[in-house]
């Protein structure tokens, strides 16, 4: 019951905290970072030595140094060999409880570098259940079934179970065909998938029919946004969903938003040019492990200003996949210049008779390529040929490649490229 109440007592400050500018919305975050950044220096031993209360006093942690300093970035006192055995175990049960000191044990997806480890406690959990719920759905009041397809849920997606509102998790380590028939049988209002799933099922004669659909977990292109969005008669929404916390959701005009409500985001900018950008993010309520500073890996292009909505939140034109995954080219003068992913997904995809592929850079700059149908393999060769060639790049050996093995558990990355 206890649950209950804090779940709907999340669900609705989310829902009602409307902020009339973005002023309003910044000092909302001020206030909110203050209560952040001081418990951070009493509780996590980490900050303990350091000096000063505003944000720029706390340094940009990146994956890998933020997992290096687990044992000192949780109020738990749990080191991170600890949680990931737990976590290792009951993942490969596939039963995902681990918890250690009261905490539950997340594991996340290791498609670049280690896998992370992340620690929720219960009213972490229902908190983001309640936000969730809040912002996914249109109206509170008509009964909802929510139905989410995720990579390992466990005690994060199951807080939620009333006689409005039904929540039901969906292994994404099963089979398709055990997917679609879970997903028919429960029969959600609202489907919140990975692009590949929703794809999977657009293609099936029988499916589950939504009225919200939302791709999560993963990039969402243009052309698969489009099968989906026809064979469901529904525009697709995103939910921009990371172990690390909820970044964002589309809202009812279409638009992607960032939930600076619930997070701070600082921008990293990776070319002035577009404003793309790498989210530098801070949790502004989660409390068992510090989330201060955490550079993300994503790459992300910020949308125009202001919504028909009436939101104040920040806008995303488009989530672009990982930093780590920019290529890079030589101009004329031998300098190396960035290439953006979605340039290459956009010309590879656009080739005549491609349906998808795989690129991968080598250090070397060489690229690897694997197109499907294989017939298609001189089409998408001369697509990226022709785009580095109008961007003034010098084009690199290009060589075919087996398709690699992929396993469904991972993210479906088509642009790669090897450290
Ligand atoms: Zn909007």
């Amino acid at each position: 019951m206890a649950e209950r109440l804090r779940v709907l007592a999340a669900l609705l400050s989310a829902r009602w905290r409307r902020f009339s500018s973005r002023q309003s919305l910044e000092l909302y975050q001020q206030r909110r970072l203050r209560v952040v950044l001081e418990r951070a220096r009493r509780v996590f031993p980490y900050y303990r030595d350091g000096a000063g209360f505003e944000l720029s006093d706390f340094p940009v942690l990146d994956k890998a140094a933020w997992l290096d300093r687990f044992g000192g970035l949780n109020d738990r006192g749990l080191s991170l060999d600890d949680c990931l055995a737990a976590a290792r175990d009951a993942e490969a049960r596939r039963t995902f409880d681990a918890t250690l000191s009261g905490v539950g044990i997340g594991l996340s997806s290791g498609t670049s570098g280690q896998q992370g480890v992340f620690l929720t406690s219960a009213q972490e959990r229902d908190r983001w259940a309640g936000v969730m719920l809040a912002k996914a759905l249109p109206n509170l009041r008509e009964a909802a079934r929510v139905a989410l397809v995720l990579r390992s849920g466990g005690a994060l997606y199951e807080a939620v179970q009333s006689e409005r509102i039904s929540f039901r998790y969906v292994d994404l380590a099963q089979s398709p065909d055990a997917i679609a028939e879970q997903l028919v049988g429960f029969g959600p209002t609202v489907l919140a998938a990975p692009p590949q799933v929703l794809d999977d099922l657009a293609a099936r004669s029988v499916r589950p029919r939504p009225r919200l659909i939302y791709s999560i977990a993963d990039v969402l292109d243009d052309e698969v946004a489009a099968r989906v969005g026809s064979a469901f008669g529904l525009p697709v929404g995103q939910i921009y969903q990371a172990s690390e916390g909820f970044l964002g959701i589309t809202c009812a005009h279409g638009t992607l938003h960032l939930n600076e409500d619930l997070v701070h985001v600082e921008r990293e900018v990776l070319d002035a040019a577009s404003g793309r950008f790498t989210p530098v993010i801070t949790d502004l309520y989660r409390s068992t492990q510090a989330i201060i500073r955490y550079r993300l890996g994503d790459v992300v292009l910020p949308g125009p200003d202001g919504c028909a909505c009436g939101s104040v939140l920040a806008t995303v034109a488009r989530i672009e996949g990982r930093a780590d995954d920019v290529l890079r080219f030589r101009d004329a003068t031998g300098t190396e210049q960035p290439l953006f992913a979605d340039f290459v997904r956009g010309a590879v995809l656009g080739a005549p008779a491609v349906s998808d592929f795989r690129l991968v850079q080598r250090p070397d700059l060489g690229l690897r390529l694997a197109v499907r149908p294989a017939r298609a393999q001189a089409s998408g060769h001369l697509a990226l040929q022709r785009l580095l060639q109008a961007n003034g790049l010098d084009v690199p050996e290009i060589s075919g490649m087996p398709w690699p093995v992929e396993s469904p558990l991972d993210k479906r990355r088509r642009v790669r490229r090897e450290a």
